[in-house]
Parts: C-alpha cells; structure tokens; sequence
C-alpha cells in the first residue's frame, strides 16, 4: 500500500517536471511587437510629436497585452494596427489621403509566418478597418489580394464595419490633396513638411505597420495604408503586395515598410530583407539597410521594420529629409517610441 502511495507521488512530481519544462521551453521566445507610423519629414515640434506618441504607445500597449496573455502575433498585429486606423494622424483607416479624383481607397495586408498564409486587400473605400479585412481574404477565402468593389463587399458581407466615404475626410489631408493638385504631383506624407520645404503645413504621419513574434516562436506582419496623395485612382501599392511592403516567415523574419510604393514593389523590398537575412545570413539591422539601400538607389524613400525569429529588431529608413517614427514593446518592458531628430 505504501509503495502505491509512494509511486503516486513520484508519478505526480514527475508530471509537474514535464509540465514545468515544456512550460519552460514555450516560453522560449520573448514575444515583442515593433509598429512603425510611416516615414515623415523631419521636424515635428515636441508637442506635434507628443500627439502621434501618445497613439503610438497605445497601439504597442495593445499589442503587448495579447502578447503577454499568450496570444499569438497575428491577433497583437491587427490590434496594434486598429489603433493607428482608427486615429486621423496615420495615413492609414480615417486619416487616409486622397487620390487624384477626391476618394479614399485603402491598402491592407496580412501574414502569418507560421503557416504562409497572407491575405490583402487593395483600393478599398467602405472598410473602416482595412487590417480585419485583410485577415477575411487570409482565413475565409481561398484569395491572397482582393480589389476594388471585390474587397468593399467581401468586408460587408463578413459583417466588418462598413463606413462612407466621408469617414474619411480629415481637414489637414484635403488640403495636402489640393497642395498636390497645385503642384501636379503625387505625395509622400513626408513630402511637404515644413521642415524642409519650408510649407505651413504640419507633416502628418503616414503609412502603418507592426510586426510580432508571439511566445511560440511564431512571427506575423501587417500594413496598412491610404497610398500616396494625388495617386492615380486605381492605383495600388506596395502595402497589400506580399513581398513587397509586407512579409513574414518563421524561418526568418518579419517585416513591414513604409515609402515609395511604386518602388518597394520593384525593390521586392520585405522579401528582399527576408532573403538577406536567410541566405547571406545578414544580421536583421543590416538586412534592412541594405534594402533600403536598394530602395534608394531606384529613387526610392521611406523606411523599414523588421523583426528576426529571434526577436532581434531592424530598422533602417533612407535618412535624407526623412525620419521613421517607429517603437517596440517587449513584455514586461515599457513600450518606446522612437522620434528621429532632424539634424
Ligand atoms: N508605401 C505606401 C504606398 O506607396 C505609402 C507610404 O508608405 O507612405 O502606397
């Protein structure tokens, strides 16, 4: 009877070791979640800054408490990116430019790089969450990028919230629209600020993305935006092409970017620091300096983020007039924004 007793125990503390130790090994990884607001001319006055800060460190705050509760990057990605769509100082959700002919379309794309799954959606304008729709073309269809009218009724069917295209006006990207029209071209949120053009207008920021590597190891990346102002309408970007302004692998690395769309695409820019990083075995910063590098030389501008299955960060942005406001958050630390100085 004793000796039962006895192996009852043992069995016991032998099954607590195993729990203990596989417990050990799942949190192998240190989750972080890195976002990025897009790049924009240098020369935000402190208290501009302070406003897009405060939305920034809500966006990693939101991310990093999925993280923490164990859950997975995908789901951290798209909460942190809600937050940035859903305030009008991002060029991404409400505060989207405008194209040539007076709309908002919107750009979004997902990836998991634990199954290689990705889904997107282009030139969208009733979707008051590109990111979530993204994530219907990826779970619910047997699509990777959706377009147009296509992806409009994919996210009303899917019951996502569905808004007109007043939503989308802000005061600031009008007038950024009819500066664009003025000069006939069309514009980087970056393009115009007042620290170096000597305009006005205060230089909102742009583009969105954030990129997660959860407890398992495993890694996720979206983006988001409204474009470039005055775009051609119909015109896509590099924000919802897989490879080019997103992409997540977790063989490797995971990556947003923000910048020259048109160029991104054929600097195949978030794959490029994906191959970088795996085949020349680069180190992650390095990796995404030399794309950007690449970028640069095609006449390219703008800016990078990406994390390695290892949690390493790398961040890197063509550094003439433009800074890329970008932070990070690993559990259990503060999150931190990163406010590039103009020199
Ligand atoms: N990459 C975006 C686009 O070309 C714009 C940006 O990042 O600001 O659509």
């Amino acid at each position: 009877m004793g000796f039962l007793v006895n192996s009852k125990k043992a069995l016991i503390i032998l099954a607590s070791l195993i729990f203990l130790t596989s417990d050990t090994f799942a949190n192998d990884f240190k989750p972080i979640i890195v976002i990025h607001g897009g790049t924009s001319g240098l020369g935000l006055t402190k208290e501009e800054f302070t406003k897009r800060e405060k939305v920034m460190k809500e966006s990693l705050k939101t991310g990093q408490n999925i993280l923490e509760k164990g859950g997975s990057s995908v789901d951290a990605v798209i909460a942190a990116i809600k937050v940035m769509e859903d305030s009008p100082e991002f060029n991404a959700g409400k505060g989207a430019v405008f194209t040539s002919d007076g709309f908002n379309e919107l750009d979004a794309s997902l990836m998991d790089g634990k199954s290689l799954n990705a889904g997107a959606i282009a030139m969208a304008r009733t979707i008051k969450n590109p990111i979530e729709a993204a994530r219907v073309v990826m779970d619910k269809t047997p699509h990777t990028l959706i377009a147009g009218e296509g992806a409009d009724r994919l996210a009303k069917n899917s019951s996502l919230e569905i808004v007109d295209q007043k939503y989308f006006y802000t005061d600031h990207r009008y007038k950024q629209f009819q500066e664009a029209k003025k000069s006939k071209e069309v514009l980087l949120d970056s393009d115009k600020a007042k620290a170096h053009l000597g305009i006005n207008t205060e230089p909102y920021l742009g583009t969105v993305g954030a990129i997660a590597l959860d407890k398992n190891g495993n890694l996720a990346a979206g983006t988001s935006t409204g474009g470039t102002t005055n775009k051609m309408t119909g015109r896509i970007g590099d924000s919802p092409i897989i490879g080019a302004g997103n992409y997540a692998n977790n063989d490797s690395v995971a990556v947003s970017c923000t910048g020259t769309g048109d160029i991104y695409i054929r600097a195949v820019a978030a794959h490029e620091v994906a191959s970088l990083y795996k085949y020349k075995k680069l180190p992650i910063e390095k990796a995404a300096q030399e794309t950007i590098k690449e970028v640069a030389a095609l006449g390219g501008t703008g800016g990078i983020i990406s994390i390695d299955k290892n949690g390493n960060v790398g961040y890197a942005w063509t550094k003439d007039k433009l800074g890329m406001y970008h932070g990070e958050a690993r559990i259990g630390e503060e999150p931190k924004v990163f406010w590039p100085l103009a020199k």
